[in-house]
């Protein structure tokens, strides 16, 4: 087993997982400006919650993945500050948006219907002060931290500390995701009846 004493993977999981409250409904994201925030309203639990290594979430300085979650895009909805928002890479499949100030993404949003995701929001709870939020359920795509330079002979330590975390790594999403992009997929091509 990799000694796992030195490594960090995300601030919201290195002092350990904390567990989501199930009666909690949502709350207010807010950017990383000292003023003039830009707010997001959430206004119901999110899903799927997890740490990412991909290079196009949003992490927070020092981190080596993100924390991200799905949420209706119904609703999400801007409060404050909407204007500073702009869009990281307009054909990325996920628009993300980010606050021009500060950096921070605040949402993720796919405008394609004929993608798996389409209708759902692309969310970093861990900028809300309300706690509740659902927990991290598993680590996504943790082959790809060594494309934002993390190098490769960390990776054992790296996913050690991910399963003692609880959070199961793997190198694209967790199997029930991919199961359901296949399935879109097949529906699509008759392959599965619609
Ligand atoms: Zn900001
Ligand atoms: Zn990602």
């Amino acid at each position: 087993m990799a000694n796992t004493d030195a490594v960090r993977i995300h601030p919201a999981v290195d002092d350990g997982v904390a567990r989501g409250d199930p009666g909690f409904s949502g709350g207010v994201l807010t950017c990383h400006c000292a003023s003039d925030p830009v707010k997001l309203r959430i206004g119901a639990q999110t899903a799927h919650n997890h740490v990412c290594g991909c290079t196009k979430c949003w992490k927070p300085e020092g981190a080596i993945f993100s924390q991200v979650a799905v949420v209706s895009r119904d609703a999400v909805e801007i409060v404050q500050n909407g204007d500073k928002l702009e869009v990281v890479d307009a054909d990325a499949p996920i628009r993300r948006f980010r606050c021009r100030d500060c950096g921070v993404h605040m949402y993720g949003r796919i405008e394609n219907k004929d993608h798996p995701f389409y209708g759902l929001d692309f969310v970093h709870t861990e900028l809300s002060a309300e706690t509740g939020w659902p927990a991290p359920e598993f680590a996504a795509f943790v082959s790809s931290v060594i494309e934002s330079g993390v190098d490769p002979a960390r990776m054992d330590g790296i996913r050690s500390r991910l399963r003692e975390l609880g959070l199961e790594p793997y190198d694209a999403l967790s199997p029930p995701l991919m199961d359901a992009i296949a399935t879109h997929i097949a529906k699509r091509s008759g392959a599965l009846p619609a």
